[in-house]
C-alpha cells in the first residue's frame, strides 16, 4: 500500500487538490510541523499534504522544522514524498518556467538540523543518490505526457537564505556544478532518507539567479507571479503521477539499516 506525502512549497502552499479531506494536527518529538496535515484521496490513492512555509507562508526557510514535517508524514503512514519547490536557475540552458527534477544536491545551508539521531545512536546515512530514482522516472514520464518543459538529473544547491545569493556566490554555485538554487531541499531530502521514505523534488524555475546580470532587479512579486503560473502545471502533474506510484519496495527503504552506528 502506498501513501503519498506532498510538501507544498512557495506557490503551492495551499494546492487545493482535494475535494474531500480532513485536517489533522500531528505532534512529534521534534515539535510541530509547519501546518496541519491535509488528508484525503487523489484518484483513490491516499495523500497527505503539508505546507512547508505554513498556511499563510509565514515560516522563513531557516525556521522550517523539517524534522517535524518528515516525522509527521512518516507517522501518518506516508511511503513516498513529492516535494515542490521554487528555484532560481544557475544554468543558461534552464529557462524560467522550466520544471527541474534534481538527482543531486550541494548543501550550502548553515543552521539546520539534518538528522533524527541527535542522541544515542549516530547515523551516517549515504547520500550518494539522495533522491528516489524510481519516483523521478515516473514524474519525468508524466511531465513528458503533459508536454511541459522539463529537465531531469540536475544538481540543486540549497542556500540558507532568506536572502538571495550575491553575484560572487551565484557564480561560485555555478562553478561548483549547480544547475538550480533554492532554500528548501536540504535537509528535507536527508531526513526523508533517514525515515526510509522515497523522496523526489519538483523544482519550478522562477528566474535566472544573479550570475546573469538582470536588466532590472527581480522582485519577490515577479517571482511569485511566475510561480502561480507554474503551480497549475505542477498540480496536473501531481494528479496524474500519483496513481502510477505502485511500488512498495525501493532501496530508499533500506538505507538506514547500514547507516546506524
Ligand atoms: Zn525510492
Amino acid at each position: 500500500m502506498v501513501k503519498i506525502g506532498i510538501i507544498g512549497g512557495s506557490g503551492l502552499d495551499n494546492p487545493g487538490l482535494l475535494n474531500d479531506y480532513k485536517e489533522v494536527s500531528v505532534k512529534t518529538p521534534y515539535g510541530s510541523p509547519s501546518s496541519k496535515l491535509v488528508c484525503g484521496k487523489i484518484n483513490n490513492v491516499d495523500v497527505v499534504i503539508l505546507s512547508r512555509h505554513g498556511k499563510d507562508h509565514t515560516i522563513m526557510p531557516t525556521n522550517v522544522n523539517s524534522q517535524a514535517n518528515i516525522f509527521a508524514l512518516k507517522k501518518l503512514g506516508c511511503t513516498h514524498i513529492i516535494a515542490t519547490t521554487a528555484c532560481g536557475s544557475l544554468n543558461k540552458k534552464i529557462k524560467p518556467g522550466t520544471l527541474v527534477l534534481p538527482n543531486q544536491f550541494i548543501d550550502r545551508t548553515t543552521k539546520r538540523k539534518q538528522t533524527f539521531f541527535e542522541k544515542g545512536k549516530v547515523c551516517h546515512i549515504s547520500m550518494e543518490e539522495p533522491f528516489c530514482r524510481a519516483l523521478r522516472l515516473l514524474i519525468g514520464q508524466t511531465i513528458k505526457e503533459l508536454k511541459l518543459d522539463y529537465q531531469t538529473d540536475k544538481t540543486v544547491v540549497t542556500i540558507e537564505g532568506p536572502r538571495f545569493s550575491s553575484r560572487a556566490e551565484s557564480l561560485m554555485n555555478q562553478k561548483f556544478g549547480g544547475d538550480i538554487v533554492n532554500m528548501s531541499t536540504v535537509p528535507e531530502v536527508v531526513l526523508a532518507r533517514e525515515a526510509g521514505l522515497c523522496y523526489q523534488a519538483i523544482a519550478m524555475v522562477t528566474d535566472y539567479d544573479c550570475f546573469m546580470e538582470h536588466k532590472e532587479n527581480v522582485s519577490w512579486e515577479q517571482i511569485f507571479n511566475t510561480m502561480k503560473k507554474n503551480a497549475d502545471n505542477v498540480k496536473n502533474i501531481l494528479v496524474k503521477v500519483i496513481e502510477k506510484i505502485n511500488y512498495d519496495h525501493c532501496i530508499c527503504r533500506d538505507s538506514l539499516k547500514s547507516a546506524l552506528v
